[in-house]
């Protein structure tokens, strides 16, 4: 063991971990400055060759990458504890207060960051259903973490939570009430963490309250989701039951007829899980041009190549769409904010958003808005404006940092109890 960060005499360190259906992102913080001391990921678990890389951050050290077959996300989990161990920042460490594990979907049931306990475990187990790929993975990051260090405070971070807050009118969807009931099915909306976040720098930068301001928080990722927030609470928001609904994603449809799906079983043959795995992952810009990535589409679509052209107006146009739909929701907009890998980028994207909504008080100054994007720093840069200095509506970049986010709301769940 190599010793690093000197450890703190109170434990105030939050290991944050994302456990996806194949991947687990890590990053180790300290809540007393909010400073990374090590962040990494484990990608391809489950194939052949996985890979860790790491990078500890405390100690300025060099990036370290491990290239071995980890068979499921236990065998990653204890591969990353022991790189965390070999910086002295293992997860027996006195100074680590707790661990945050991001859980996709808590149902109607979790409204908050949660405690976990065997009941909790075992309610995140019943929504399993819901979010067939990704609650499993979560639950799995869970167990062996708890079986890591049996005496370590464990707290659930919803990526629906920040969405119960809807009224029941936006939550539900018109179909037979019984139906929808005894099969979950209602609006549940994804990204809670990085809306929360986003909204509440947003109100940060305009120096109100987040209690004073209306946002429509754009979160255009890989996975893309819009919400509208009202007095810091989220009124309306764009997925679903599952991340398929709304914008335009990267690989995803988003809002599309849902007679499509009869008509594509009915009459192209095709099973119900080939459809799935069309809407899921050969739809949305790739679909459509062959491209998931921004980058790539405008570079392509600067060159003169028309499908790049028409997946960019497809993505532009769902976009305004649900801008004016949430200014109609909210009646009063105070700010629109652009976050993750292409909202913080992507400066034709946000211009061609905004264009033509000037009657609502929107509008971007060219100037600020191709002012570089998102900083090289792991918490993304500092949110700007990019709407004139005069403008009614302010529209602004906020860098996202889901992680801290999840770090933060882990911690406040273990002061509460420890207190
Ligand atoms: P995220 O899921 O938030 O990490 O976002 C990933 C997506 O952001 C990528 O698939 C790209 O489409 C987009 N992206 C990242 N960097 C840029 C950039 N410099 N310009 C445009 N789009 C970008």
């Amino acid at each position: 063991m190599t010793a690093a960060a000197p450890a703190p005499t109170r434990a105030t360190r939050v290991l944050v971990l994302n456990s996806g259906s194949s991947s687990l992102k890590y990053q180790l913080l300290d809540m007393t400055d909010d400073s990374r001391l090590a962040a990494g990921l484990v990608e391809r678990i489950g194939e052949r060759q996985s890979r860790l890389t790491h990078s500890p951050l405390a100690s300025d050290g060099d990036r370290r990458e491990r290239v071995a077959p980890f068979p499921d996300h236990e065998a990653a989990l204890k591969a990353v504890a022991a790189e965390l161990d070999a910086d002295g920042l293992g997860l027996d460490s006195p100074a680590l207060a707790a661990i945050g594990h991001r859980v996709v979907h808590g149902g109607q049931r979790f409204t908050r960051p949660t405690l976990i306990d065997d009941t909790v475990l075992a309610e995140i187990e019943r929504l399993v259903p819901l979010a067939p790929l990704h609650n499993p993975a979560n639950l799995a990051g869970i167990t062996t973490a708890r079986a890591l260090n049996p005496g370590l405070p464990q707290v659930a971070v919803f990526d629906t939570a920040f969405h119960t807050t809807m009224p029941e009118h936006a939550a539900r969807y018109a179909i037979d009430a019984a139906t929808a009931d005894a099969h979950r099915v209602r609006r549940y909306g994804f990204h809670g963490t990085s809306h929360a976040y986003v909204s509440r720098k947003t109100a940060e930068l305009l120096g109100e309250d987040p209690a004073g301001v209306n946002v429509i928080v754009l979160h255009l990722g890989n996975g893309a989701s819009a919400s509208a927030v009202a007095a810091g609470r989220c009124v309306e928001t764009s997925m679903g039951v599952t991340p398929l609904e709304g914008l335009v994603m990267g690989t995803r449809s988003g809002d599309i007829d849902p007679a499509v799906v009869f008509h594509l079983v009915r009459v192209a043959g095709m099973s119900v899980d080939e459809v799935d795995e069309l809407l899921n992952k050969r739809s949305g810009l790739r679909g459509l041009c062959g491209d998931n990535d921004m980058r790539e589409i405008s570079r392509r679509s600067e060159e003169g190549d028309e499908a790049a052209r028409l997946a960019f107006d497809v993505y532009v146009h769902r976009l305004k769409k649900y801008i004016g739909s949430y200014y109609a929701v909210l009646g009063r907009v105070d700010a629109v904010a652009f976050t993750a890998g292409v909202g913080e980028n992507s400066a034709p994207v946000r211009a061609a958003a905004i264009a033509g909504l000037e009657t609502l008080g929107l509008s971007v100054d060219p100037v600020r808005n191709e002012a570089s994007g998102r900083a090289d720093s792991p918490a993304g840069g500092a949110a700007r404006l990019i709407s004139p200095a005069d403008a009614r509506v302010a529209v602004a970049v906020v860098p996202t940092d889901e992680e801290l986010e999840i770090a933060q709301q882990t911690y406040a769940v273990i002061s509460r109890t420890s207190a």
